[in-house]
Protein backbone atom coordinates (compact mmCIF):
# COMPACT_ATOMS: atom_id res chain seq x y z
CA UNK A 1 0.00 0.00 0.00
CA UNK A 2 1.41 3.32 -1.21
CA UNK A 3 -0.46 5.54 1.44
CA UNK A 4 -2.97 5.16 4.36
CA UNK A 5 -5.66 7.41 2.63
CA UNK A 6 -5.70 5.86 -1.09
CA UNK A 7 -5.69 2.33 -0.54
CA UNK A 8 -6.92 1.97 -3.97
CA UNK A 9 -5.17 4.78 -6.35
CA UNK A 10 -7.66 5.86 -9.25
CA UNK A 11 -5.78 7.34 -12.26
CA UNK A 12 -7.45 8.94 -15.49
CA UNK A 13 -6.79 11.16 -17.94
CA UNK A 14 -8.50 13.77 -19.76
CA UNK A 15 -9.35 14.63 -23.73
CA UNK A 16 -9.21 18.27 -23.96
CA UNK A 17 -10.29 20.21 -27.00
CA UNK A 18 -7.73 21.55 -28.91
CA UNK A 19 -5.14 19.83 -26.57
CA UNK A 20 -5.81 16.26 -27.18
CA UNK A 21 -5.03 13.66 -24.51
CA UNK A 22 -3.77 15.35 -21.13
CA UNK A 23 -1.39 14.00 -18.35
CA UNK A 24 -2.88 11.01 -16.36
CA UNK A 25 -3.37 12.01 -13.05
CA UNK A 26 -4.75 10.54 -9.81
CA UNK A 27 -6.99 10.19 -6.73
CA UNK A 28 -8.90 13.55 -6.99
CA UNK A 29 -6.76 16.02 -8.93
CA UNK A 30 -8.10 17.95 -11.46
CA UNK A 31 -8.14 16.58 -15.26
CA UNK A 32 -9.06 18.65 -17.65
CA UNK A 33 -9.00 22.48 -17.53
CA UNK A 34 -11.16 25.35 -16.06
CA UNK A 35 -11.70 28.78 -17.23
CA UNK A 36 -10.46 28.38 -20.29
CA UNK A 37 -13.80 27.18 -22.05
CA UNK A 38 -12.65 24.38 -23.38
CA UNK A 39 -14.87 21.07 -23.44
CA UNK A 40 -13.94 17.67 -21.94
CA UNK A 41 -14.42 15.74 -24.58
CA UNK A 42 -13.44 11.97 -23.20
CA UNK A 43 -11.14 10.00 -20.36
CA UNK A 44 -10.09 7.36 -19.17
CA UNK A 45 -9.64 5.56 -15.73
CA UNK A 46 -8.66 2.86 -14.31
CA UNK A 47 -7.78 1.32 -10.76
CA UNK A 48 -4.42 0.42 -9.29
CA UNK A 49 -5.26 -2.08 -6.77
CA UNK A 50 -3.35 -3.81 -3.56
CA UNK A 51 -2.23 -7.34 -3.74
CA UNK A 52 -5.48 -9.43 -3.76
CA UNK A 53 -8.15 -6.59 -4.45
CA UNK A 54 -11.19 -7.41 -7.49
CA UNK A 55 -12.14 -4.28 -8.21
CA UNK A 56 -13.13 -3.02 -11.49
CA UNK A 57 -14.53 0.42 -12.88
CA UNK A 58 -17.54 1.09 -15.38
CA UNK A 59 -17.54 4.50 -16.70
CA UNK A 60 -20.76 5.64 -18.87
CA UNK A 61 -20.78 8.88 -20.95
CA UNK A 62 -23.29 11.61 -21.86
CA UNK A 63 -22.17 13.24 -25.09
CA UNK A 64 -23.48 15.93 -26.83
CA UNK A 65 -25.92 15.01 -29.41
CA UNK A 66 -25.57 11.38 -28.49
CA UNK A 67 -26.98 10.72 -25.40
CA UNK A 68 -25.96 8.15 -22.79
CA UNK A 69 -23.54 6.08 -24.87
CA UNK A 70 -22.61 2.52 -23.91
CA UNK A 71 -21.04 1.66 -20.63
CA UNK A 72 -16.85 1.08 -20.82
CA UNK A 73 -14.86 -0.55 -17.98
CA UNK A 74 -11.10 -0.33 -16.89
CA UNK A 75 -9.04 2.29 -18.90
CA UNK A 76 -11.31 2.18 -22.15
CA UNK A 77 -12.17 5.80 -23.46
CA UNK A 78 -14.90 7.14 -22.35
CA UNK A 79 -16.45 9.51 -24.59
CA UNK A 80 -15.70 10.50 -28.49
CA UNK A 81 -12.05 11.51 -29.78
CA UNK A 82 -11.94 13.57 -32.63
CA UNK A 83 -16.24 14.45 -33.20
CA UNK A 84 -15.69 18.02 -31.66
CA UNK A 85 -18.24 16.48 -28.93
CA UNK A 86 -18.52 17.69 -25.27
CA UNK A 87 -18.76 15.69 -22.44
CA UNK A 88 -22.23 16.82 -20.37
CA UNK A 89 -22.54 13.97 -17.56
CA UNK A 90 -20.87 11.08 -16.37
CA UNK A 91 -21.61 8.01 -14.35
CA UNK A 92 -18.90 5.80 -12.49
CA UNK A 93 -19.54 2.55 -10.94
CA UNK A 94 -17.53 -0.51 -9.27
CA UNK A 95 -17.99 -4.10 -9.57
CA UNK A 96 -16.19 -7.30 -8.38
CA UNK A 97 -15.75 -8.97 -5.16
CA UNK A 98 -14.06 -6.35 -2.97
CA UNK A 99 -16.79 -3.38 -4.64
CA UNK A 100 -19.09 -3.82 -1.44
CA UNK A 101 -15.91 -2.35 0.66
CA UNK A 102 -14.99 0.66 -1.88
CA UNK A 103 -16.63 3.67 -3.40
CA UNK A 104 -15.89 5.31 -6.15
CA UNK A 105 -16.36 9.22 -6.50
CA UNK A 106 -16.44 11.93 -9.00
CA UNK A 107 -17.04 15.31 -9.68
CA UNK A 108 -17.71 17.24 -12.96
CA UNK A 109 -16.41 21.07 -13.72
CA UNK A 110 -19.21 22.25 -15.80
CA UNK A 111 -19.55 25.02 -17.81
CA UNK A 112 -21.08 28.34 -16.23
CA UNK A 113 -21.45 26.15 -12.97
CA UNK A 114 -17.99 25.59 -11.56
CA UNK A 115 -17.82 22.45 -9.83
CA UNK A 116 -20.56 20.26 -8.97
CA UNK A 117 -20.79 17.70 -6.02
CA UNK A 118 -19.23 14.78 -5.41
CA UNK A 119 -21.43 11.81 -7.12
CA UNK A 120 -20.84 8.10 -6.45
CA UNK A 121 -22.11 4.81 -6.09
CA UNK A 122 -23.23 5.11 -9.94
CA UNK A 123 -24.76 8.25 -9.12
CA UNK A 124 -25.13 10.78 -12.43
CA UNK A 125 -22.31 13.22 -12.55
CA UNK A 126 -22.65 16.84 -14.66
CA UNK A 127 -25.49 17.75 -16.38
CA UNK A 128 -27.99 16.54 -19.30
CA UNK A 129 -30.27 18.47 -21.35
CA UNK A 130 -28.92 21.99 -20.86
CA UNK A 131 -26.09 21.96 -23.63
CA UNK A 132 -23.41 22.37 -21.44
CA UNK A 133 -20.08 21.23 -21.50
CA UNK A 134 -18.23 19.48 -18.84
CA UNK A 135 -14.45 20.53 -18.73
CA UNK A 136 -12.80 19.32 -16.07
CA UNK A 137 -13.29 16.00 -13.75
CA UNK A 138 -11.89 14.59 -10.45
CA UNK A 139 -12.03 11.21 -9.31
CA UNK A 140 -11.46 9.22 -6.75
CA UNK A 141 -11.71 5.60 -4.75
CA UNK A 142 -12.35 5.36 -1.18
CA UNK A 143 -13.28 3.01 1.90
CA UNK A 144 -16.91 3.09 1.42
CA UNK A 145 -18.33 4.89 4.93
CA UNK A 146 -16.72 8.31 3.99
CA UNK A 147 -18.96 11.25 2.34
CA UNK A 148 -17.46 13.45 0.26
CA UNK A 149 -20.72 15.28 -0.52
CA UNK A 150 -21.14 18.91 0.27
CA UNK A 151 -24.56 20.14 1.73
CA UNK A 152 -27.00 21.94 -0.71
CA UNK A 153 -24.57 21.56 -3.55
CA UNK A 154 -26.12 20.01 -6.78
CA UNK A 155 -24.25 16.92 -8.22
CA UNK A 156 -25.97 16.17 -11.08
CA UNK A 157 -29.01 18.47 -12.92
CA UNK A 158 -31.09 16.88 -15.98
CA UNK A 159 -33.34 19.33 -17.84
CA UNK A 160 -36.81 17.57 -18.83
CA UNK A 161 -39.14 19.25 -21.24
CA UNK A 162 -42.47 19.95 -20.05
CA UNK A 163 -44.89 18.06 -22.03
CA UNK A 164 -46.12 19.48 -25.20
CA UNK A 165 -48.57 21.98 -24.39
CA UNK A 166 -52.32 20.48 -25.55
CA UNK A 167 -53.19 21.45 -29.30
CA UNK A 168 -55.01 24.28 -29.28
CA UNK A 169 -58.88 23.19 -29.91
CA UNK A 170 -61.65 25.19 -31.25
CA UNK A 171 -64.91 24.05 -30.02
CA UNK A 172 -66.38 25.48 -33.25
CA UNK A 173 -64.73 22.85 -34.74
CA UNK A 174 -66.13 19.49 -35.50
CA UNK A 175 -63.36 18.45 -37.50
CA UNK A 176 -60.75 19.77 -39.64
CA UNK A 177 -62.25 21.44 -42.24
CA UNK A 178 -66.14 21.46 -40.68
CA UNK A 179 -67.82 23.56 -38.14
CA UNK A 180 -70.46 22.13 -35.92
CA UNK A 181 -72.95 24.55 -37.07
CA UNK A 182 -72.31 23.08 -40.62
CA UNK A 183 -73.76 19.86 -39.12
CA UNK A 184 -76.30 21.29 -36.82
CA UNK A 185 -79.94 20.55 -37.43
CA UNK A 186 -81.60 22.94 -39.50
CA UNK A 187 -83.91 24.04 -36.27
CA UNK A 188 -81.92 26.76 -34.83
CA UNK A 189 -82.12 30.42 -35.81
CA UNK A 190 -78.62 30.90 -37.99
CA UNK A 191 -80.69 28.04 -40.16
CA UNK A 192 -84.46 27.88 -40.49
CA UNK A 193 -85.22 28.91 -36.54
CA UNK A 194 -87.93 26.41 -36.90
CA UNK A 195 -86.51 25.46 -32.71
CA UNK A 196 -88.24 22.03 -32.37
CA UNK A 197 -84.11 21.66 -30.79
CA UNK A 198 -81.55 23.46 -30.19
CA UNK A 199 -79.66 22.30 -33.40
CA UNK A 200 -77.25 19.10 -31.42
CA UNK A 201 -80.18 16.89 -30.58
CA UNK A 202 -79.41 13.48 -29.10
CA UNK A 203 -76.20 14.43 -27.36
CA UNK A 204 -75.26 11.06 -26.36
CA UNK A 205 -75.85 9.80 -30.11
CA UNK A 206 -73.69 12.93 -31.27
CA UNK A 207 -71.13 11.77 -28.84
CA UNK A 208 -71.25 8.09 -30.27
CA UNK A 209 -71.53 8.29 -33.59
CA UNK A 210 -70.66 12.07 -35.16
CA UNK A 211 -66.57 11.24 -35.04
CA UNK A 212 -67.07 7.98 -37.22
CA UNK A 213 -68.90 10.72 -40.25
CA UNK A 214 -66.79 13.75 -39.29
CA UNK A 215 -63.68 11.39 -40.21
CA UNK A 216 -65.17 10.46 -43.19
CA UNK A 217 -66.01 14.28 -44.22
CA UNK A 218 -62.45 15.37 -43.41
CA UNK A 219 -61.16 12.55 -45.57
CA UNK A 220 -63.34 13.50 -48.44
CA UNK A 221 -62.48 17.27 -47.99
CA UNK A 222 -59.00 15.78 -48.50
CA UNK A 223 -59.01 13.75 -51.47
CA UNK A 224 -60.99 16.68 -53.75
CA UNK A 225 -59.49 19.44 -51.59
CA UNK A 226 -61.89 21.40 -52.43
CA UNK A 227 -65.30 22.82 -50.98
CA UNK A 228 -67.76 20.31 -49.46
CA UNK A 229 -71.33 21.39 -49.01
CA UNK A 230 -73.06 19.46 -45.91
CA UNK A 231 -76.53 19.96 -46.84
CA UNK A 232 -77.83 18.09 -44.52
CA UNK A 233 -76.48 15.85 -41.38
CA UNK A 234 -78.29 15.55 -38.03
CA UNK A 235 -82.02 15.60 -37.71
CA UNK A 236 -84.45 16.27 -34.74
CA UNK A 237 -87.62 14.09 -35.20
CA UNK A 238 -89.45 16.96 -36.39
CA UNK A 239 -86.98 18.39 -38.77
CA UNK A 240 -87.02 14.90 -40.10
CA UNK A 241 -90.47 14.79 -40.78
CA UNK A 242 -90.72 18.35 -41.80
CA UNK A 243 -88.19 17.38 -44.75
CA UNK A 244 -90.01 13.80 -45.33
CA UNK A 245 -87.21 12.07 -44.23
CA UNK A 246 -88.23 8.07 -44.25
CA UNK A 247 -88.74 8.08 -40.14
CA UNK A 248 -85.84 6.56 -38.26
CA UNK A 249 -83.45 7.52 -40.50
CA UNK A 250 -79.68 7.56 -39.78
CA UNK A 251 -80.20 11.24 -39.72
CA UNK A 252 -81.84 11.00 -36.73
CA UNK A 253 -78.69 9.70 -34.83
CA UNK A 254 -76.10 11.49 -36.25
CA UNK A 255 -75.55 8.23 -38.63
CA UNK A 256 -75.53 9.89 -41.81
CA UNK A 257 -74.66 13.17 -43.52
CA UNK A 258 -75.76 14.30 -47.19
CA UNK A 259 -72.76 15.94 -49.13
CA UNK A 260 -72.68 17.93 -52.32
CA UNK A 261 -69.18 19.03 -53.67
CA UNK A 262 -69.27 21.33 -56.35
CA UNK A 263 -68.14 20.46 -59.47
CA UNK A 264 -68.02 16.77 -58.79
CA UNK A 265 -71.03 14.24 -59.75
CA UNK A 266 -73.18 12.84 -56.88
CA UNK A 267 -71.53 8.99 -58.06
CA UNK A 268 -68.14 10.48 -58.28
CA UNK A 269 -68.80 11.37 -54.71
CA UNK A 270 -70.51 8.55 -53.31
CA UNK A 271 -67.12 6.09 -54.88
CA UNK A 272 -64.53 8.45 -54.23
CA UNK A 273 -66.02 8.11 -50.42
CA UNK A 274 -66.82 4.79 -50.40
CA UNK A 275 -63.34 3.50 -51.43
CA UNK A 276 -61.45 6.10 -48.87
CA UNK A 277 -63.40 4.90 -46.24
CA UNK A 278 -65.80 2.08 -46.53
CA UNK A 279 -68.93 4.31 -45.84
CA UNK A 280 -71.78 3.17 -47.22
CA UNK A 281 -72.94 6.06 -50.18
CA UNK A 282 -76.10 6.38 -51.63
CA UNK A 283 -75.84 8.81 -54.38
CA UNK A 284 -79.22 10.49 -55.43
CA UNK A 285 -78.64 11.05 -58.98
CA UNK A 286 -81.67 13.78 -59.46
CA UNK A 287 -80.73 15.86 -56.55
CA UNK A 288 -77.30 15.21 -57.54
CA UNK A 289 -76.54 15.28 -53.96
CA UNK A 290 -74.75 12.17 -51.72
CA UNK A 291 -75.84 10.66 -48.58
CA UNK A 292 -72.72 8.50 -46.67
CA UNK A 293 -73.72 6.54 -43.77
CA UNK A 294 -72.05 3.24 -41.85
CA UNK A 295 -70.68 0.45 -44.51
CA UNK A 296 -73.34 -1.85 -45.38
CA UNK A 297 -75.15 -0.77 -48.87
CA UNK A 298 -71.45 -0.14 -50.80
CA UNK A 299 -71.82 2.53 -53.69
CA UNK A 300 -75.91 2.76 -53.92
CA UNK A 301 -77.53 4.64 -56.82
CA UNK A 302 -81.14 6.23 -55.02
CA UNK A 303 -83.10 7.07 -57.34
CA UNK A 304 -86.01 8.58 -55.34
CA UNK A 305 -85.05 11.76 -53.19
ZN1 LIG B 1 -84.04 20.22 -35.02
ZN1 LIG C 1 -79.22 11.60 -46.22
Amino acid sequence: MSNKLFDVNTIYAPHVQNDGWGPEVRNGVDAGTTGQNKRLEAFTCKLELPEGVDLHVMCRAHVKNKGWLDPVYDGEICGTVGEGLSLQAIQLQLSGADSDKYEIWIQVHVQNRGWMNWMSGGELAGTVGFDLQAEAIRIMVFAKGVSLKTDGVVGFVEYVAPPAADPVVNKNMAGKYFSWKELSCDCPPWKYGFGWCDGYPEQDLKNQNAPYLIDILDKVREYFGSQVIVTSMIRCQDCNDHWGGIPGSYHTTWQAVDIVVPGHSAYEVAVVANNLTGCGARYYEIDQFTHLEPPGCGVYCQQAA
